[in-house]
């Protein structure tokens, strides 16, 4: 049994009243109206006998009768009607009553007139062993009513001195309950409490509750005010810069501006769609306050808008025979590209409305991809935009970004659309494969789109949110590699490739174009300087090593800038460059001599490699000595190339008898082959050959040519299979003053499209096996070559 409380009962017959929407708490006052006929009824029947009447909640406080019990709460107040108060010609009244006790509706007892009902009144009784808790919580609702006063400036200081001097947990729960805000259902949960203690627990929570809720409003109301505050204050301000301009006379005519945007937007002979978004962006501009952030996004999205060429064009020079000789001015060689220009010129004079294909230029750098492209431009008299696609990683570069964003733009297309100034320029794209992808998106995505000719009539960037039609721009892109380019991207493309250049072709690229193009940049003449083609050779072989030439201008511009330094102080008048003259100009050789030092030597093959900047001669050499039969591998090689010395070194066993080699040697020496150039990782399996000859050298002691070079992938059993880049290879063979150039059989077919120039330098041996390449790299005795 609960020991906080215990109940006397009494049951007594009363008229009810019921509430809405209210609570009448034992002990306190109440004045509220009454309009209901049957509640005045029992009003009436009340004042009539001993003036009690019992008040007691409907649960739904909006209904209108109430007829059966379960319409009501069980617990109400008996309570004593102090007063009357009927207002003439009105038929309600006032009525004041103070609560006496709890009375639980015991029974339902008439309906008419009005409601009576048998009530059992329930009295709390204080339990002394329980003061001290008593007192805490009367404490504790004291502290939190007087924040409740406070942060709802109510006035509850007699409600407070009241809590202070009670010691009746109830009575102090009930008379808090009475005095503050509260819901009707909470006030309902707080009455039908009986035990004391708690009852003002539960009144405490409430007041908590409460007082959080205050807080929230007060916070809310503060940050609206805050916001309000600062609204108000930046209108006052623009009024003041506004009024301020004026009488300065600088007023830029900011807020009225949309006349002028208009009247532009109307002469700019906008497609229409265009000229309907243009419109819609003025009205919204118009409504804008002065100098609000808004205002100035609106006004450079128009500006750049009209910045646009979205119907201006140039008109193209379809003559063939012109378009050819423009090319041929500026550039050496470069047959396929031009061509293929000259036949697209062709094409769009015969159909002017076909699409034009995307070329991509594919090739090692400084071989004049971008450089052609841009010449392409200047032949057909169209405008260039150039945009270089290294390293961007994030689609918005390419598309834009919405223009809500801070510092929005428009995408790289549509702003080299807009710097080029008509709507079909050449466009030309580098490094299209060194576009990045990652969490930022995809750019090759919107790239596809602007270059797919189904779809790139109707191009949309994100800042402009207009289709803008691309179909008319001439597309060039440029690559070094076809690896890294998206397929989807590189499907849509016609490749061109760009082979390196050989000796010749650089020497005629430097002489005709490269010079004169330098000693135009810096001022000079003809006749203030002049390099011979022994120089132009040496700087081409010792100050450069690439495919194609642009080491070679550089170093061509570091000439032009040394003398013009010369001239302009008075050292000479001129200068004329022979071979042999360089170092004082470009300092001591870069590159050194990679001609044969010697007609043979024992171990030491040279090799031919194949990288992304053009063909190298690669030397091996290989150390046999005593030892126990360890392999060792050095100059950063791959996997696949250290695969290879094992293949060529199995062979060698098994065929050590035929090829002068000591059958043991696999137990009773140790072998090193190392490649010299160490910084330069080098893989693949073509240096097959160059390592088994260098193996039997060193183990036979017959010594290798030095004027052979040789390439070749080989098998287990002796086989020579083919590799790739034969024309780049050769080349570096020609450079390095080979004469013969031992390549696999296979590869016999590719010898069409090696240089005319390299071919007949060279003397060619094909080899389907091994023993060949053996024959004709060894100096073996008896051999015509023998030194
Ligand atoms: P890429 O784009 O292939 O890396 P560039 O177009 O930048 O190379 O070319 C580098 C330089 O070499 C440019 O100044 C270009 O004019 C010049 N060049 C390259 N090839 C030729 C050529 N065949 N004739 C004349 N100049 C050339």
């Amino acid at each position: 049994m609960d020991t906080e409380t215990t109940t006397s009962s009494r049951y007594q017959i009363y008229p009810l009243v019921p509430l809405r929407g209210i609570s009448v708490f034992p002990g306190m006052r109440l004045i509220f109206d009454v309009e209901r006929p049957e509640a005045l009824a029992a009003v009436d029947a009340a004042m009539e006998a001993d003036q009690t009447v019992y008040l007691v909640a409907q649960r739904d406080a909006s209904a209108e009768t109430v007829t059966a019990a379960d319409g009501l709460y069980k617990i109400g107040t008996v309570c004593r009607i102090h007063q009357v108060l009927r207002v003439p010609d009105e038929e309600g009244a006032k009525v004041m009553v103070e609560g006496v006790k709890r009375g639980y509706l015991a029974k339902l007892l008439a309906a008419k007139p009005y409601l009576t009902a048998r009530v059992e009144t329930i009295q709390d009784e204080p339990n002394l062993r329980t003061a001290v808790k008593a007192e805490a919580l009367i404490r504790q609702c004291y502290g939190l009513l007087e924040k409740y006063a406070e942060n709802s400036g109510l006035d509850l200081a007699d409600i407070l001195r009241d809590i202070i001097h009670s010691s009746d947990a109830g009575y102090v729960a009930d008379l808090v309950t009475q005095n503050i805000y509260m819901r009707h259902e909470q006030k309902q949960l707080v009455l039908e409490e009986l035990r004391p203690m708690r009852r003002l627990a539960l009144v405490n929570r409430l007041i908590r509750w409460e007082l959080d809720i205050l807080d929230m409003e007060q916070s809310i109301h503060e940050e609206a005010a805050k916001r309000m505050k600062q609204v108000q204050r930046e209108m006052f301000l623009r009024e003041q810069l506004r009024t301020i301009q004026a009488e300065l006379g600088e007023d830029d005519g900011y807020g009225d501006d949309t006349d002028e945007y208009r009247t532009a937007v109307a002469n700019a002979h906008l497609p229409k769609e265009v000229e309907a978004k243009l419109y819609k962006e003025i009205g919204r501009l118009a409504k804008q306050p002065f100098g609000s952030a808004e205002s100035a996004v609106l006004r450079s999205y128009l500006d750049i808008c009209l910045e646009i060429p979205w119907q201006t064009e140039t008109e193209d020079n379809l003559d063939p025979a012109a378009v050819r000789k423009a090319l041929d001015e500026d550039h050496f060689g470069l047959e396929k590209i031009k061509d293929r220009v000259v036949e697209y010129v062709s094409v769009r004079k015969l159909a002017p409305d076909q699409k034009g294909s995307i070329l991509c230029l594919l090739g090692p750098p400084g071989t004049g991809k971008t450089s052609i492209a841009l010449s392409v431009a200047r032949a057909m008299g169209r405008k260039l935009c150039r945009i270089s696609l290294g390293g961007i990683h994030d689609e918005a570069e390419i598309r834009g970004h919405r223009k809500t964003y801070v510092g929005a733009m428009p995408g790289r297309i549509m702003a080299g659309i807009q710097q080029a100034g008509s709507r079909n320029p050449v466009m030309v794209l580098d490094e299209i494969d060194k576009l990045g992808s990652d969490y930022r998106g995809d750019p090759s995505a919107a790239l596809l789109e602007a270059l797919d000719p189904e779809q790139n009539s109707q191009f949309r960037d994100h800042f402009l949110e207009l289709p803008f039609d691309l179909s008319d721009v001439f597309f060039i892109t440029t690559a070094n590699s076809a690896d890294t380019i998206p397929p989807a991207l590189l499907d849509r493309m016609e490749v061109v490739e760009f082979p390196s250049y050989t000796d010749e072709e650089k020497l005629a690229i430097a002489r005709d174009h490269l010079l004169p193009k330098q000693r135009k940049k810096h001022g000079l003449n003809g006749n203030q300087l002049r390099i011979n083609d022994g120089a132009m050779r040496e700087i081409i072989a010792r100050y450069t090593r690439e495919s194609g030439v642009r080491r070679l201008e550089q170093q061509l511009a570091t000439v032009c800038r040394k003398t013009a330094a010369g001239i302009v102080a008075g050292q000479f008048k001129c200068r004329y460059l022979r071979a042999g003259g360089l170092e004082e100009i470009l300092g001591p050789a870069k590159y050194r001599d990679t001609r044969s030092e010697g007609t043979a030597a024992v171990g030491l093959v040279r090799g031919l490699a194949w990288t992304s900047v053009g063909g190298e001669i690669l030397d091996a050499e290989v150390g046999v000595m005593a030892g126990s039969g360890k392999l060792e591998l050095t100059g950063n090689l791959g996997d696949v190339m250290k695969e290879s010395a094992r293949a060529a070194l199995t062979y060698i066993r098994a065929h050590a008898g035929e090829l002068g080699v000591e059958p043991e040697f696999y137990k009773n020496r140790d072998i090193h082959i190392h490649f010299p150039e160490g910084a330069v990782p080098k893989d693949g399996p073509s240096a097959g050959v160059t390592i088994c000859t260098g193996l039997v050298s060193a183990l036979s002691g017959v010594p290798v040519r030095q004027d052979v070079a040789m390439t070749g992938e080989i098998t287990l059993l002796g086989r020579v299979l083919p590799i790739g880049g034969l024309r780049e290879k050769t080349m570096a063979a020609l450079r390095a003053g080979v004469h013969t150039v031992i390549i696999p059989a296979e590869n016999e077919p590719d010898l069409a499209d090696i240089d005319p120039a390299v071919r007949s330098a060279l003397n060619f041996i094909t080899a389907s096996r091994v023993e060949t390449v053996l024959d004709a790299a060894l100096c073996r005795e008896g051999s015509t070559d023998a030194i």
